[in-house]
């Protein structure tokens, strides 16, 4: 029987999930093109669950505050690890997720979001509560400079979107079923219940590693 994607990697963490969503063949070359040193154990997968967990546990403060901590949890038979830029937290309560990107055209991108919008999905699954109004902040800034201004005012007023000369800051409403869907998707793939579906264009296929390897690449890249 054919290795299932997952069993080489044993937990899927957040960089695999953006790289899958840019083109599922780049994603699959670099996880089939690895030692076997790469893969997690389900014990340290368990650890990743339950330290996350004792994070989310821990009482917080009145008023806003940012947490840096990975998020991990056990979804549809997957271990799922990220890494959000923040965990925003209003009076005690989880009320975001927050992810920076530096990009001098202060472009965004729907696959920007995909990461947050697992992130929900791994709070619900590990609080056992709907997170219906978790808010998912995307920060865009030209430079180091703009997104340190960026995250000064984002303390203030993490949710508003608002626009500047030097970043951008994008709010969306968590939605459940939306994330649940692309989830699924995901997963058919890292399952092995579907093989993997290329997404080429001239741009993505000059600067990929694998173009060398990939019967899919745009051939004038
Ligand atoms: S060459 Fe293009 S289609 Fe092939 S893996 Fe790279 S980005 Fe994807």
């Amino acid at each position: 029987m054919a290795v299932k994607p997952l069993d080489l990697v044993g937990v899927i963490r957040g960089y695999m999930i953006e790289t899958q969503v840019y083109c599922e063949a780049k994603l699959h070359y670099m996880i089939t093109s690895r030692g076997e040193e790469a893969r997690v154990t389900e014990g340290e997968a368990r650890r990743l669950v339950e330290e996350t967990l004792r994070l989310l546990r821990t009482p917080r403060g009145r008023g806003i505050e940012f947490l840096r901590a990975p998020i991990s949890a056990r979804l549809n038979d997957a271990y799922i690890t990220l890494s959000p830029d923040a965990i925003v937290y209003v009076d005690g309560s989880i009320a975001g997720l927050l992810e920076a990107r530096i990009r001098g055209d202060l472009r965004y991108y729907d696959s920007d979001f995909v990461t947050l919008e697992v992130g929900g999905l791994l709070l619900e699954e590990l609080l056992g509560v709907e997170l219906g109004t978790l808010k998912l902040v995307l920060i865009v800034a030209r430079s180091r400079e703009g997104l340190r201004e960026a995250l000064e005012e984002t303390n203030v007023n993490p949710f508003k979107p608002e626009r500047r000369m030097s970043w951008v800051r994008v709010t969306r409403v968590y939605n459940r079923g939306e994330s649940i869907s692309k989830l699924s998707h995901l997963l058919e793939y890292w399952l092995g219940m579907r093989g993997f579906k290329p997404r080429p264009s001239p741009f993505k296929c000059r600067v990929c590693e694998y173009s060398s390897m990939c019967p899919a690449r745009v051939m004038n890249a």
